[in-house]
């Protein structure tokens, strides 16, 4: 069921609810007026009648007739008067008599001054009389027809408005569920339209801060950050291709040549050198571009245990030196350390081993002598290491994109490269909630400091 559905039924349930418990109250209230005022009237016209037959003496075939020729037209209260030792005086009348004074019941009154009592729909009240100084009895009783056509008329109209209302009200709710669910069918219909090749459309927002409008505008900025990620997806897959594209290119292109015409062992041998060359590189880059896939995980499923930091500098000065024998790196102790958790943080190994090498690769390929230095400072809390190079540092106008995936400053032609170095270094610092930034002169080099916590456990999001 729509929810305007379930609204508008809700509304008029509750709506039907209360006006049902409101009439109710009416009704119960219009029929206890009804039988309080009718017995409020007989005991009137009991003392009446007792009045015209005691005081006025009229006598009791004038009264008896007056009563008959009511009776026809008017509910003519029907009255008699009794002694107290049950002895009948006066009688309206007799052969119609409806109520069947009994002596137990007169012995009631007398005992109780007055009761009130139905015989079938008729209402009976009994009570006593004085007349000079003597006890009577008088009983009286009627049909309150008047009464009960006013009531059954009460309760006719009651279920008409009833019903109207109930009809009116489902109409109204309906109008109005209605009016304020058009936004929402609005906004969906629009959203039916947004796909991946109209990314930028967007939802209506309007200045009032309703809810509804709160709801377009979060929506809102999910599409702007689903159409950052999407343009920066198809960014990254160009960067890709053509990265992939360059170094096949030039393979494809030597091994062409060399096979255009009859080389020698010699020519042959450069141009094996030069392909194994451009195959290393797509090597590396399907390797960078591995790793930089396992960095943007999901956190938790990256294996996080205590990492002992200078042991993987170690590892990482290994294998640059391994793969680059000509680059020479130092790791440098800036203070000592009392315990092993004073360089121990909470990491993965494997994707800290890479970030170093980046880092220290990059040191060595951009300065002239081949060499960076690593220092080390342990503080209470944190680990900072300094990645310093003599080389050619980096230019102003690079530093703020350096950080960006495939991004190669101005002195790349100083040495090969695909861009994905830093920007995967980045991602795994921040992923072990550490920090990485970078100062650079053209002059003195670069360093690079990257500050990891000791206390940053497996919380990592
Ligand atoms: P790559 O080294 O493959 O070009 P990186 O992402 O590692 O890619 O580095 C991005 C860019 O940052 C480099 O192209 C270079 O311009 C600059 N860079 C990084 N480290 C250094 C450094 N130590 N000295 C000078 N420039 C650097």
């Amino acid at each position: 069921m729509k929810i305007r559905t379930r609204l508008t039924l809700l509304f008029t349930f509750t709506t039907a609810t209360v006006l049902l418990v409101f009439t109710t109250i009416i009704l119960i209230s219009a029929k206890e007026n009804r039988e309080k005022e009718f017995y409020a009237l007989l005991k009137k016209e009991a003392i009446t009648k007792a009045n015209l037959f005691f005081n006025a003496k009229v006598d009791s075939k004038t009264l008896q007739n007056i009563y008959r020729n009511n009776r026809t037209t008017l509910n003519e209260v029907e009255v008699a008067i009794y002694t107290t030792s049950f002895q009948l005086l006066y009688h309206d009348a007799v052969d119609i008599d409806v109520v069947k004074e009994t002596k137990p019941m007169i012995e009631k009154i007398v005992q109780k001054n007055e009761i009130q009592f139905y015989q079938n729909d008729w209402q009976v009240i009994g009570m006593k009389y004085k007349f000079q100084g003597k006890e009577y009895i008088i009983t009286a009783a009627a049909y309150d027809e008047f009464g009960y056509l006013k009531l059954e008329n009460l309760l006719e109209t009651c279920i008409i408005v009833f019903i109207v209302s109930i009809l009116l009200l489902y109409i109204v709710g309906r109008f109005f569920s209605k009016k304020a669910f058009e936004p929402i069918v609005e906004m969906t219909d629009k959203a039916k339209t947004i796909s991946a090749t109209n990314l930028h459309l967007r939802l209506y927002t309007n200045e009032s801060k309703d809810e509804v409008s709160e709801l377009a505008t979060t929506f809102n900025k999910m599409l702007n950050r689903l159409e950052n990620s999407f343009d920066s997806q198809k960014q990254f897959v160009s960067n890709i291709s053509h990265e992939l594209r360059t170094p096949l290119s030039a393979i494809i292109t030597e091994l062409e040549l060399s096979t255009n015409k009859e080389r020698n062992n010699d020519e042959y041998k450069i141009v094996i050198l030069n392909t194994l060359q451009d195959a290393k590189k797509l090597a590396k880059l399907s390797n960078s571009l591995l790793d930089f896939a396992k960095a943007n995980y999901d956190p938790s499923e990256i294996a996080f245990k205590q990492v002992r930091i200078d042991e993987i500098l170690l590892d990482a000065r290994q294998q640059v030196q391994k793969s680059n024998p000509n680059y020479n790196v130092a790791i440098h102790f800036e203070n000592d350390f009392e315990d092993d958790d004073q360089i121990t943080v909470n990491g993965n190994e494997y994707l800290l081993k890479v970030s170093f090498v980046n880092l220290l690769e990059n040191g060595c390929k951009f300065s002239e002598n081949n060499q960076s230095k690593v220092i080390i400072s342990l503080r209470k809390e944190k680990i900072i290491l300094q990645f310093t190079d003599n080389g050619i540092g980096i230019l102003e106008e690079d530093l703020k994109n350096i950080f960006k995936p495939f991004y190669r400053g101005l002195n790349k032609i100083y040495a090969d490269g695909n861009g994905i170095g830093l920007s995967l270094t980045q991602k795994i610092i921040s992923l072990h909630k550490g920090t990485i930034s970078v100062i650079s002169d053209k002059k003195s080099g670069t360093i690079f400091t990257v500050e990891l916590y000791h206390g940053i456990t497996n919380n990592l999001d």
